[in-house]
């Protein structure tokens, strides 16, 4: 049986109070922190190779270490608790089941490279989590563990809920830190990046939920403990969320690196109604969708990477033989022209674009060449945009296509759905 890290106060009665977290060494790994110098914590976090676990898979040491320390300008440390990409559960049963774990997390962050304050940016539709985390800062600021001079070490922080409205462009951090300067919620171009110029023009590190949550662990146990739980470039245990067509859809906590088929059959007790695996959408929808004969890949960041799709956020969709692939692609760009900001023109052209002809296709209207039109649009978004969200869209429509070609080509010659899927009516 695998070893449960940040799942393993979740049963408890109460886990999400002060009292209950204390009883379990909570604020300890602070107090270790605390007594040593802030670049030794960078570099025992950065040792331990602990990667963001919102999607990108960038170090979180790394990360503190790219904050200049000369700068005179305050330093800050979002949160990004928006999760809002589809497939994706995590986050909020952390804040609901153990928020100090994330404000313990979140205050070593800001001790290690020097900020004095942190918010932490829940989406707009979280409303328990919210309240959750503000009672958990309430009972954190009442026991010293926030405000001035910390348990006596002199040193000063606060953190704050800022809850966003509902973007999904804001888990986007550039565009997180403008939401919560009080604007809309648009990605910035970078250069610079938010560790020289962030919110309020101050250097600026955003971190996802489970990673902070992952920080006080690491203190307490050690980057040997950490790396050693998965692999050397992707230790620890994930989060993932199983949904779709498995019998046992849920929140799993996993070693890094367990198999895809693994999770599927023996922890999720395989397809609903025993039918036939079609199609798995591993880390969130903006990662390239596979196909059956992939599911034997570990799934960690480089394994995923090696297959030519993505570790995202382990948010694992399942599909089985009864989904039309063509209506899951317009679905999928549909919620992505949906969203997108509309700033830079192959993003807020594109992705409607991409839906509208997808949508034909499924209504049994598609046109000879209607692939070809898609994939070109596709390769005119990727990499052409503000923010990766344009990304988000071409890179798994491309992979239905070039994954499900002849499903989307039986669509066009036949004018409807081959596996007798009437259009959706939206
Ligand atoms: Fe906005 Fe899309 Fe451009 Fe991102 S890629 S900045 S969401 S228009």
């Amino acid at each position: 049986m695998a070893e449960k890290v940040l799942t393993a106060r979740f049963e408890k009665l109460g886990s999400h109070r002060l009292e209950s977290y204390e009883r379990d060494h909570g604020y300890k790994a602070l107090k270790q922190a605390l007594s040593m110098k802030p670049e030794e914590v960078v570099e025992l976090v950065k040792a331990s190779g602990l990667r963001g676990r919102g999607g990108a898979g960038f170090p979180a040491g790394v990360k503190w270490g790219f904050v200049p320390k000369e700068s005179e300008q305050p330093k800050y440390l979002c949160v990004n608790a928006d999760e809002g990409e589809p497939g994706t559960f995590k986050d909020r049963y952390i804040m609901v089941l153990d928020p100090h774990a994330v404000i313990e997390g979140s205050i070593i962050a800001c001790y290690a490279f020097g900020a004095h304050a942190a918010y932490i940016y829940v989406r707009g539709e979280f409303k328990k989590p919210q309240r959750r985390m503000e009672s958990a800062l309430l009972e954190a600021r009442r026991a010293g563990y926030l405000g001035k001079n910390i348990l006596g070490s002199g040193f000063d922080v606060d953190i704050w809920v800022h809850p966003g409205a509902g973007s999904y462009i804001c888990g986007e951090e550039t565009a997180l830190i403008e939401s919560n300067e009080g604007k809309r919620g648009m990605p910035r171009l970078k250069p610079p990046f938010p560790a020289i110029v962030g919110l309020f023009g101050g250097p600026t590190v955003v971190n996802n939920v489970e990673t902070l949550a992952y920080v006080p662990h690491v203190i307490n146990r050690g980057p040997e403990w950490f790396i050693g739980l998965g692999s050397e470039k992707n230790g620890g245990t994930k989060l993932f969320g199983v949904s779709g067509h498995v019998k046992k859809p849920g929140l799993y906590e996993l070693p890094m690196g367990t198999p895809l088929r693994e999770i599927i059959y023996a922890v999720c007790g395989g397809i609903r109604g025993d039918k036939k695996l079609k199609a798995v959408i591993p880390g969130g929808s903006s990662t390239p969708v596979l196909k059956p004969d992939q599911i034997d890949v570990n799934m960690d960041f480089d394994s995923l990477a090696g297959i030519g799709s993505m570790f995202g956020s382990g948010g694992i969709i399942v599909m089985d033989e009864t989904t039309c692939m063509v209506r899951a692609a317009a679905r999928l760009a549909k919620f992505y022209a949906h969203e997108s900001c509309g700033q830079c023109t192959p993003c807020r052209e594109g992705t409607p674009w991409i839906a509208k002809i997808l949508s034909r296709i499924e209504g049994g209207h598609g046109r000879e060449g209607d692939l070809e039109l898609i994939l070109d649009i596709c390769d005119n978004i990727q990499g052409n945009t503000v923010c990766p969200a344009g990304d988000a869209c071409a890179m798994p429509v491309r992979a239905f296509i070039l994954q499900f070609r002849t499903e989307f080509e039986e669509h066009i010659e036949k004018k409807k759905c081959p596996i007798g899927r009437f259009p959706a009516p939206w």
